[in-house]
């Protein structure tokens, strides 16, 4: 029988709502086989998740997905079958975390000038010491009576030309997938079909993605509507690009998003963990596989 996969969700970590070993057991519970834990610019739920997998047989990929700037827009690159403790990568990652301790501080102050007060330090709350995402500003509007959804929030506050919104710094392209590769895993672009590119503008992020060391596309994900997908795995196979699939799950509270229901990637996609480089940290390094072999001469 096949496996099945769910190769991207969030804990407390970042902007879920379960504890690792809550994510973990809800996924074992969704008959998930091998689950990535993707949680925005941190490896800090990692481990805790790996504890709890290994008794249920469950095979946990240590993941990220790392905020990119990337032409004025912010595109999410996952990281797969990452080193959570690799330096270079916990470095890039720092750094991106402290962006987003000043960019909540500032959403705080604008949404402040803007009549609401007390939104920092309640999403602070919200986060509980983790990384403050525009998804905790959203639930604190949402529980303050503010919007009637978190999806109302985003569109009235949290994006472009709204109250709350802070254009973002974060990594470049090719900086975000070289901290990858220095951990030994593999990047692929997250629910390419979100960022409301035109279609030659995603092939020129795709081409460069792909210069950079970047080698699959979430084909199949939890935001991605059939014909999303359909289109994905188009381009995937023109650009000669591995294919993923997740769920993008944050948490029961969203009832349209749930662990591991995916469809099957379409036909003629190269699955990401079908690859010889899956989970093969040397594979993904090339300079350290370089020295390897210098070595072995
Ligand atoms: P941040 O990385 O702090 O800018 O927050 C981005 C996160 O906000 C995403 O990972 C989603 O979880 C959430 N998000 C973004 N847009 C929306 C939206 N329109 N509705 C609900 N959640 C959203
Ligand atoms: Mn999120
Ligand atoms: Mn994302
Ligand atoms: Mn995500």
């Amino acid at each position: 029988m096949s496996r099945r996969y769910d190769l991207h969700s969030h804990s407390l970590a970042s902007d879920g709502t379960l504890a690792p070993a809550e994510l973990v057991a809800a996924a074992h519970a969704a008959a998930v086989d091998v689950l990535a834990l993707t949680d925005h610019d941190t490896t800090a739920g990692i481990a805790a998740a790996t504890d709890c997998a290994r008794p249920l047989g469950l095979q946990l990929v240590p993941g990220v997905e790392i905020s990119v700037s990337w032409r004025s827009q912010t595109v999410h690159v996952l990281g797969l079958g990452i080193d959570p403790d690799c330096e270079i990568l916990l470095a890039g990652l720092a750094e991106l975390r402290a962006f987003r301790d000043w960019r909540a501080e500032e959403i705080g102050r604008r949404l402040a000038r803007a009549g609401i007060g007390g939104c920092y330090e309640g999403a602070r709350r919200l986060a509980q010491g983790s990384i403050v995402s525009r998804t905790h500003f959203a639930h604190h509007l949402v529980a303050r009576g503010h919007a009637a959804s978190v999806r109302d929030v985003f569109k009235s506050f949290l994006v472009n030309n709204k109250p709350g919104y802070v254009a973002g710094q974060w990594a470049d392209l090719e900086a975000a997938i070289s901290w990858i590769a220095a951990a030994g895993g593999m990047a692929v672009i997250a629910h390419p079909a979100r960022y409301n590119m035109t279609a030659s503008k995603l092939r020129r992020l795709v081409g460069e993605f792909r210069e950079c060391g970047g080698v699959g596309l979430e084909v199949v994900s939890g935001s991605h509507t059939r014909d999303n997908t359909i289109a994905m795995a188009a381009l995937c196979r023109n650009e000669g690009m591995l294919a993923s699939t997740g769920s993008d799950y944050h948490g029961p509270e969203n009832p349209w998003v749930r662990l591991g229901e995916l469809p099957g990637l379409p036909a003629g996609c190269h699955p990401v963990w079908e690859s010889e480089n899956w989970l093969n940290p040397a594979a993904c390094r090339p300079w350290a596989r370089g020295a390897a072999i210098r070595q072995a001469d």
